[in-house]
Parts: structure tokens; C-alpha cells; sequence
């Protein structure tokens, strides 16, 4: 398909999630028409606390929304990295000014509601069409049909997969097959400062412990509003729900060993305030689609979200997906330079998310924060 009259190609993407929203808005900003099916009956503000790395930052920048997240989240000072059980610095990472210096954007915490807001703030009025959940696909000569459970239909030109980690665009492409259960957990809270009874809470804190680890920071600019993720080992998840009710007992039996610091923002999690989350992801081997049809974000590289890079991944896949739109004649070879751009970073990612070993001692952050997916090349240098 020519891009020759961008406007005219009738362009479909799947998920109005993190990258969905995002991607609709930079593809509407180039001329592109767009709809978004999502599945959801409205925009709903789900999911507890997100960091926007710089490299991430960058992308919000590019959307002009780099200050809208900047007022309602906060900036750390620091990522403190200490030993899970005497408190020992292992690491420390100055943020704040610093970020802006070392790596050329801000590094902020804040609710994941916020940050998808303001995405979905940068979306055309009547893009989003809810309540869209796609059941399939059907290639129809040129034409793609889509087809959703309520019985609709609709058809594109071209189709972007931004349905997250159980992808039904991923499924038609390659099949169906599960996400895999990585054998981790997470507990994840949030609760009022006052809650904290006077204890010093860093802006943002990893706990390494050997096989476990809690993550704490605020969720918002004027640090009243504290969250935390603990996670650890567990055998089976014994539901298809990817999140249950999180038992405080099992928690804080779980973390007995932890600094008391760490025990007391545990033991301080009020009743109801915690749910338990199952870590799901693939194999780094991407399928990035067609010349018709491409995977973004969750939906082709889900990854333990032990880097927090997650939504940095797929804002990161937007940048280089409209940067190669703008070089190419056509969909099929930007598609090709999209998949040729990100899939060794991509590996590299997902590799170091697994051994979640990034920031656990001296690290050289830049390769991750200071990565410039708005002009990054194929050919951009890793770490060994
Ligand atoms: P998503 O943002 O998950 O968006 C996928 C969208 O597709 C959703 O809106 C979904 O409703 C829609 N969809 C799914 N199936 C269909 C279908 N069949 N038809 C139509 N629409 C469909 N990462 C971090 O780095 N740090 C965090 O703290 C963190 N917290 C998270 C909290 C929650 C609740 C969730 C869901 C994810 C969290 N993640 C976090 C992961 C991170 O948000 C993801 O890596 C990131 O959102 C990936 O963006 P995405 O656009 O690929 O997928």
C-alpha cells in the first residue's frame, strides 16, 4: 500500500492502551485516518503506578505532553538501589536535574491513569471506537476485515496490533498460543502518606532482595499519594484472571526478612488496598507482523516488567514506527525498517528484564534512559 496519499489508506489499530492511544495521535498528526477498536466500553483508569524513564519521556515530548505528566506526577531525586536486608546502597542514581543533563529528558513516577489520559488528551474526538473487542481477522484481497464478539464488522488497509498481552491480532497472525506464566508475582499497593506514621519514604527505592524485591516511590507531584510493588517466586497461578485479591498475611509473612523500613510500609497497607498480580510474558523471539499488519508493544514483546520498561518499549515502538513511516514509500517497507530498527534492542531488553539484574550494582544506565528511539538507527550500539 502507497503512502504516496497517507490520508486515503484506511488504517485500524487494535487497543487504545498505552501505545494504541499514542500511536493514533502521532499517525493523526502526519494525516493519517485512523480508528481505534478497543475493547473496553469506556476509558477507564486502571493500573496502579508506571515510570516514565527519559527514553519514554522523549516520546512524550515528541506528543507535547511532556508537561502534562510533569504536573501531575513527581520527579524523583534519586533511584536508590539497596540491599533488600541491611539497607546497604548498592547503587544510587541521581535523578531531578541530573536526568535532564545525563540522559536529555526528565525521569517521573506517576498513576497509570494519569499518563494514558493524557495520551488518549492527544486522540482526535470520535477516533476510539469502545466496546470493540476483535474477535479475528480475514484478509479479503486488499482489504482486511475485522471482525468483533459483539458481531460487527469493519475493514482497513493496514492494521496495527496494540491489544496488549493476549493479542487477537498477534493470533491471527501466528495462532493462537497463551502467554506463559513466568513464575513471578506481585503484590502491588497504594495508600495515603499520613498512613506511613512519620516514616522518611526515599522518592524511590529498590529493595534487591536474593530472590525477591519491592519497589517503592509516590504516585503523584506532591508525594502524598505512596505505592509500592513486592515481588517474588511462586509456582502456579491458579486462575485465568490475571490479578486476584491480595492476601496481607501472605505479604507480610513473605517480606518478614526484609530492613524494617520496608516491613513497616508493608505492615501499614490498610486492609482491601493490595491486589496480587501474575507476571506473564514471551519468548524474545518477535513476530512483528506483515506488509499489511504489525504487532506493537505488549502485543509482540511482553517482558517481566522488572526494568519498568514495559510502556517505554511500546512508546519507543511508536516513535520508530512513525519515523520510518515518514522515510518509506510505502507500508510494507516501513514496516521492515520498524522490525530491523527495534528487534535487537527489543532482545536486549527483554534479556536484561528476565536476569533482573539492571541497577542491582554500578550500572552505565545510559544504553537504556538515554536511548533516542526519535533517532535511533538499526545499527545503535548496545551494551556487550
Ligand atoms: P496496553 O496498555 O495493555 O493496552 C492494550 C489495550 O488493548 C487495552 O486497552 C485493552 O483493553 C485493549 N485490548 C485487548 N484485547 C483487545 C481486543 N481483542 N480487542 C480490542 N481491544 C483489545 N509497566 C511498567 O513498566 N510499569 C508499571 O508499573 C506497569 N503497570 C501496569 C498496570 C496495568 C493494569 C497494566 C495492564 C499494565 C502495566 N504495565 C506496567 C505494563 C505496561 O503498562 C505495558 O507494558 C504497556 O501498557 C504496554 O502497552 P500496550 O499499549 O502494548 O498495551
Amino acid at each position: 500500500m502507497s503512502l504516496t496519499n497517507n490520508g486515503a489508506a484506511r488504517v485500524a489499530i487494535v487497543g487504545a492502551g498505552i501505545g494504541g492511544s499514542a500511536l493514533a495521535a502521532l499517525m493523526q498528526g502526519l494525516g493519517y485516518t485512523v480508528t481505534v477498536y478497543e475493547q473496553a466500553e469506556r476509558f477507564m483508569r486502571v493500573g496502579a503506578g508506571i515510570h516514565l524513564s527519559p527514553n519514554l519521556m522523549r516520546v512524550m515530548r515528541r506528543l507535547d505532553l511532556h508537561r502534562q505528566v510533569l504536573v501531575s506526577g513527581q520527579e524523583p531525586a534519586g533511584f536508590l538501589n539497596r540491599d533488600a536486608y541491611d539497607g546497604d546502597m548498592l547503587y544510587a542514581l541521581e535523578l531531578g536535574e541530573a536526568a535532564h543533563r545525563q540522559f536529555g529528558a526528565p525521569f517521573v513516577a506517576l498513576r497509570r491513569g494519569d499518563l494514558h489520559a493524557a495520551l488518549m488528551s492527544a486522540v482526535a474526538p470520535n477516533t476510539v471506537q469502545w466496546g470493540k473487542r476483535l474477535a479475528g481477522l480475514d484478509w479479503r484481497g486488499e482489504t482486511i476485515e475485522l471482525s468483533f464478539e459483539d458481531g460487527t464488522r469493519a475493514h482497513a488497509d493496514i492494521v496495527i496490533g496494540a491489544d496488549g498481552l493476549r493479542s487477537r491480532v498477534r493470533s491471527a497472525l501466528c495462532g493462537f498460543e497463551q502467554p506463559t506464566f513466568s513464575g513471578q508475582v506481585a503484590f502491588r499497593g497504594s495508600y495515603q502518606r499520613a498512613l506511613l506514621g512519620g516514616l522518611r519514604v526515599d522518592d524511590l527505592t529498590k529493595w534487591w532482595g536474593d530472590e525477591t524485591f519491592v519497589l517503592s516511590y509516590w504516585l503523584d507531584h506532591a508525594r502524598q499519594d505512596f505505592y509500592f510493588a513486592a515481588m517474588m517466586p511462586q509456582s502456579e497461578w491458579p486462575t485465568e484472571a490475571s490479578s486476584m485479591p491480595g492476601d496481607l498475611d501472605e505479604m507480610r509473612a513473605r517480606f518478614a526478612d526484609f530492613h524494617p523500613d520496608v516491613r513497616h510500609m508493608l505492615a501499614r497497607a490498610p486492609q482491601g488496598s493490595v491486589t496480587k498480580w501474575a507476571l506473564f510474558e514471551r519468548p524474545a523471539r518477535f513476530e512483528f507482523g506483515n506488509s499489511r499488519v504489525l504487532l506493537i508493544g505488549d502485543a509482540c514483546h511482553p517482558m517481566r516488567p522488572f526494568m519498568s520498561q514495559g510502556a517505554a518499549m511500546a512508546l519507543e515502538d511508536v516513535a520508530t514506527l512513525i519515523r520510518a513511516l515518514m522515510g518509506a514509500g510505502d507500508f510494507g517497507s516501513a514496516f521492515a525498517t520498524f522490525a530491523a530498527t527495534r528487534a535487537e534492542r527489543l532482545g536486549e531488553v527483554h534479556r536484561v528484564s528476565s536476569a533482573n539484574t539492571f541497577m542491582r550494582g554500578p550500572t552505565q544506565p545510559e544504553w537504556v534512559f538515554g536511548y533516542d528511539a526519535l533517532t535511533a538507527h538499526p545499527s545503535a550500539r548496545l551494551p556487550a
